[in-house]
């Protein structure tokens, strides 16, 4: 075993779909190539988008494919004082405050400024970005205001990351971001705190995930050190594309779920969108359907190769 800990982190909203199948298998394959441990843990903190039963339907799918996972999984639901913990350690060094702004009163301030998009969405990863907070409550909140939500007062200065897929990135989180909600107004932990968190509590020291959170991978690193944490090292794979309307891969775009009749094709699909070659494997997909021991030797074969050829393009000879 290498120090490497790697972690698939799906949120139960629905099962995976061929879109968090590449995700999970290239973090997957980044784990096994360094010899490192690969957990799983269920971010259900969005409690209002979990699907029941989503979580046991996701795992059975994962082992149905032969992505076994490594330890105890994490669920987020059930970490709520945990949370609480890191959110007072934050306000003990001042960098927490309470808000008292609407979503519409931010979208208001906004507009004086840059032109801002529809404010759509909850506070989940990505949707966030076009509405930097305008620091109304920075200084304290406004009279005879109470706070709805608690904000992480942002550092001035530029984030610099080198991503192994994207290569260097920086972003200024507060001109960008501004000050991001770590508790929510409808009093849900936000994503962002439940996953710096949750990587450090787990060792992660990798972080292998879809290119859609690349744009929050800034605002998390900021979060981590104010917390005296090491940021883990993070690779962004892109993303998949429905063929039809171009749009990702998604649950709320309602892709499908995955065909697991057969895995091989599914883990093949995810393969090459990872921009592999295929790999070729004994068997007709009559003897594929056959005995489920003779699937799972396939599976195993199948694996073993992806692992070997996704550690010589991306684990660095010692
Ligand atoms: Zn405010």
């Amino acid at each position: 075993m290498s120090s490497y800990t790697g972690r698939f982190a799906p949120s139960p909203s629905g099962p995976l779909h061929a879109g968090s199948l590449v995700a999970a298998l290239a973090s997957y394959l980044d784990a096994r190539a360094h010899h490192g441990r690969w957990l799983l843990r269920i971010e259900d903190v969005d409690t209002p988008r979990t699907v029941a039963g989503a979580d046991r339907f996701i795992m059975q799918q994962l082992s149905c494919l032969g992505l076994h996972w490594d330890g105890e999984v994490m669920w987020q639901s059930q970490r709520h004082a945990v949370y609480q913990a890191a959110l007072e350690q934050l306000q003990g060094a001042g960098y927490l405050y309470g808000c008292a702004c609407t979503r519409r009163e931010i979208a208001l301030a906004n507009a004086g400024g840059r032109a801002t998009r529809a404010v759509t969405g909850l506070d989940t990863p990505g949707s966030d970005d076009e509405r930097p907070y305008p620091g109304t409550c920075r200084e304290g909140l406004p009279g005879g205001r109470s706070a709805r939500a608690w904000r992480l007062r942002v550092p001035a200065g530029i984030e610099r990351f080198d991503d192994r897929w994207a290569g260097p990135q920086q972003q200024d989180v507060a001109l960008a971001v501004g000050d991001f909600v770590l508790r929510r107004a409808d009093g849900l932990w936000a994503y962002q705190l439940a996953v710096v968190v949750d990587d450090a509590a787990q060792g992660v020291t990798d972080i292998v995930r879809g290119a859609d959170l690349l744009g929050s991978t800034a605002r998390q690193r900021v979060l981590a050190r104010l917390l005296g944490q090491t940021p883990p090292r993070v690779m962004h794979v892109p993303l998949v594309l429905d063929r039809r309307t171009g749009l990702k891969l998604s649950k709320q775009n309602h892709a499908p779920a995955l065909d697991l009749h057969d895995p091989i094709a599914a883990l093949s699909d995810a393969w090459q969108a990872l921009g592999f070659d295929p790999i070729a494997l004994p068997g007709t997909p009559a003897l594929r359907a056959g005995a489920s021991t003779a699937m799972q030797t396939l599976i195993r074969a199948f694996l073993a190769e992806a692992t070997a050829r996704w550690a010589a393009r991306f684990v660095p000879a010692r």
